[in-house]
């Protein structure tokens, strides 16, 4: 049986992750620095590490076959946009140690979760943007902060590839959401945001929406990117590769959809002073089509249908609706 890690696999994505990859009959290690908040984690075994210390990373890639490193500094655009230093260091710290422990130890496969914000902003200035092509990467104008650190790490992994044989796979993930993922306390992102505030909400109320609300993004269900990451592992392609959705929706839009699914009238009160990042943003989802011979297959409102009952059940659970 073929032994698999998974870092970052007390948060959203590894967690999904390592249920995944269990379901497919895989011994499985998670590390992180915290076990999964909302439910127990499926892994055989789970290793509570801080992996921006080297000797961490080597115990953690120690007898295994596989890499899944997810593990990062993360959060939604009011955190990375106001927490840059410590994302880059800490995410350096992460990758760069995990890399190389992935190299000593001998293992063949090394899965870095990179992301879209990793796209120049000069791309991305208009609501109707064109989707994004990996080539766009370049000439470089990342997101400050998170998105450097992503871009560089891109490139160690391509330097491992071509100079030590590593087989890296570099996936540029667009928007996940859904169930288990963080939906309070400053970290989580807009989908989960917009949950929240809505479900907190009277049945005809308004909430607050960051921006004018008129910039756009695409959004992709976390069954969706777990099933894509996988079958890229399965693939001889070591280039970065989208994978998200390529329906664009704004933010207004998005928080219609969810008071549609709450069966709420929701009018939004815009705040201009917070982050809203890029303009607009959209994947091309053609090299990922060609590659994989497969597409994200959950709908924007069954997966909002999802989100937002788990959320809503989190909020009951905890007495604050
Ligand atoms: P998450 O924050 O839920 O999970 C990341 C996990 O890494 C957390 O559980 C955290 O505790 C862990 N971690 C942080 N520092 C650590 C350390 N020093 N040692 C060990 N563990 C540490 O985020 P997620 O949404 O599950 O994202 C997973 C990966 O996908 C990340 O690399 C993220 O950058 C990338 N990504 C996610 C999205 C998205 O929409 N969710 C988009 C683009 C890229």
């Amino acid at each position: 049986m073929r032994r698999i890690l998974v870092t970052g696999a007390g948060g959203f994505i590894g967690h999904h992750l390592v249920t995944f990859l269990k379901q497919q009959g895989y011994w499985v290690r998670g590390v992180d620095l915290k076990h999964p908040e909302f439910s127990a984690t499926a892994a055989d075994e789970f290793l509570l590490l801080d992996l921006r210390r080297w000797e961490n990373c080597l115990r953690a890639t120690s007898e295994v076959d596989e890499v899944y490193n997810l593990a990062a500094d993360m959060g939604g655009i009011g955190f990375i946009e106001s927490h840059k230093a410590l994302i880059m260091h800490n995410s350096v710290l992460i990758n760069i140690h995990m890399l190389e422990a992935t190299r000593v130890n001998g293992i063949d496969k090394f899965l870095f979760t990179s992301s879209a914000c990793i796209y120049p902003a000069y791309k991305q200035t208009l609501t109707d943007v064109t989707p994004l092509k990996e080539e766009d990467a370049y000439p470089a104008d990342a997101e400050d902060g998170y998105g450097w650190e992503k871009l560089f790490t891109e490139r160690q992994c391509r330097h491992y590839r071509e100079d030590y044989g590593l087989k890296t796979y570099v996936v540029r993930f667009h928007n996940i959401f859904g169930p288990l993922g963080t939906f309070d306390g400053g970290r989580e992102k807009s989908p989960a945001a917009i949950c929240r505030k809505i479900a907190l909400a009277k049945a005809d109320d308004e909430i607050e929406v960051w921006g004018d609300g008129k910039q756009t993004r695409s959004y992709c269900y976390v069954s969706d990117c777990v099933e894509g990451i996988y079958r890229l592992m399965q693939s001889e392609f070591h280039d970065p590769i989208n994978l998200g959705q390529d329906r664009l929706v704004s933010i207004n839009q998005l928080v219609d959809i969810v008071a549609k699914i709450a069966g709420k009238t929701i009018r939004k009160r815009h705040d201009l002073t917070k982050p809203q990042g890029v303009r607009g943003r959209n994947a091309d989802l053609t090299l990922m089509q060609k590659t994989l011979g497969w597409e994200p297959k959950v709908s924007l409102e069954e997966g909002l249908r999802e989100t937002y009952k788990w959320i809503q059940q989190q909020l009951q659970a905890h007495g604050r609706i």
